[in-house]
């Protein structure tokens, strides 16, 4: 089988000892001559599927007993309307606070918009290109927000947020695409959710952790929520209200494990930040070749965009076709940057080796040096 290095967004690169075990259960669950994808969401087996997953990842992230956490479907997506319907409260007109540093908040924000939400943005960098989170002297917080919505890393424009935030109002944060990558204080948020498909498992799973005092507390009757995108119809059925992704519950199970094998989130946050590192001051170290696009206070260990330069110093799109042509006869895919922004964005989930981003760093400089003669 040829290596192939994929430094996707998402769905992205899994750990291939997870791929193996999935590859025999797949065919035959534990002798019970069903594929792990034929069992019912009712049976034993599944159960202590659901079960395992659920208390490693209790595990992994220290998540403490007075939150919930639900196995759902509809992509964090699905979650931009969830976040609000649940947690408007009974007024209103009360704000709901949006910090927007890129292309996913800014779609959340909007889309509580849509359903009646009096959104505050805190800040909104679209304007500037979505480069930087600025500091708290320009936050615009409301007094009385029902929440305050952030997302950690966004994963488009490789904006990373390095703290909570400290306010007065629950928390909400989207964490589709780091969490797991660094060790979190989960105390500090009252709702956490991430879509699957970057440190987790296959798309199609949804996981929300939030605190109980949150679950069926603020609702609106004005604003009806859907029985499905009601946490507490989830919460009430230990997320098997419907049939929830059974094969992707079973595939996060098999990620949980593994990154417990290895030595948890804090080993993981080591190597990940060793990857980020090497990724960075390559682009640092040739700079008339390449350019970091982000601030460097909030640049994503997940998600690395950046931009190939010209002798002027302008980003080419004529060498950055050269370079993705140059990456992908050297197996390495998926190195283009989201349609929204150009330029080139190598995402280096936790599942990519550091061997991998070491591979991609030593093309670079190949590349930089070849450009240079
Ligand atoms: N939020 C973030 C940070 C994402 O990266 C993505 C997708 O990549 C989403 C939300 C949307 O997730 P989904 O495609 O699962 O709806």
């Amino acid at each position: 089988m040829t290596k192939t290095w994929n430094f996707g967004a998402g769905p992205a690169v899994m750990p291939k000892s997870v791929l193996i075990k999935a590859q025999k259960e797949l065919v035959d669950y534990k002798g019970t001559g069903m594929s792990v994808m034929e069992l019912s969401h009712r049976s034993k087996e599944f159960d202590d599927i659901i079960n395992t997953a659920e208390a490693n990842l209790r595990k992994l992230m220290n998540i403490p007993s007075n939150y919930k956490v639900l196995f759902l479907q509809g992509g964090a997506t699905t979650q931009f309307s969830s976040v609000f319907l649940n947690l408007v409260g009974d007024d209103l007109s009360r704000p709901c606070d949006y910090m927007v540093s890129g292309g996913w908040s800014d779609k959340a924000a909007a889309e509580a918009k849509k359903l009646g939400a009096n959104v505050n943005y805190v800040f909104n960098t679209k304007s500037e290109g979505f480069t930087r989170i600025p500091p708290k002297s320009e936050w615009k917080l409301s007094p009385n927000a029902s929440y305050l919505y952030f997302c950690d890393n966004e994963t488009v424009h490789g904006v990373e947020f390095q703290e909570v935030p400290e306010v007065n109002c629950p928390i909400v944060c989207d964490m589709s695409s780091n969490i797991l990558s660094r060790p979190v204080d989960v105390s500090k948020f009252d709702l956490i959710m991430a879509g699957a498909q970057k440190n987790i498992g296959p798309a199609g799973l949804t996981i929300v952790i939030i605190k109980e005092d949150l679950i069926g507390t603020r609702l609106n009757p004005k604003v009806p929520c859907p029985i499905l995108l009601n946490y507490k119809t989830h919460a009430n059925n230990r997320s098997l209200y419907n049939t929830p992704p059974t094969f992707g519950i079973y595939m996060a199970g098999l990620v949980f494990e593994w990154l417990l094998s290895i030595g948890g989130v804090e080993a993981i946050s080591a190597i990940n930040s060793r990857k980020a590192q090497r990724l960075y001051s390559t682009i640092n170290k040739f700079s008339n070749t390449y350019k970091a696009v982000v601030a460097e206070d909030c640049r994503s260990r997940m998600n690395v965009p950046f931009r190939v330069i010209d002798a002027s110093g302008k980003p080419s799109k004529e060498l950055e076709a050269e370079f993705l042509k140059g990456a992908v006869a050297r197996h390495m895919v998926q190195l283009k940057g989201h349609r929204s922004v150009g330029g080139i964005r190598a995402s280096i989930y936790n599942a990519m080796s550091e061997e991998g981003v070491e591979y991609l760093c030593r093309y670079m400089e190949e590349f930089a040096r070849q450009k240079a003669k």
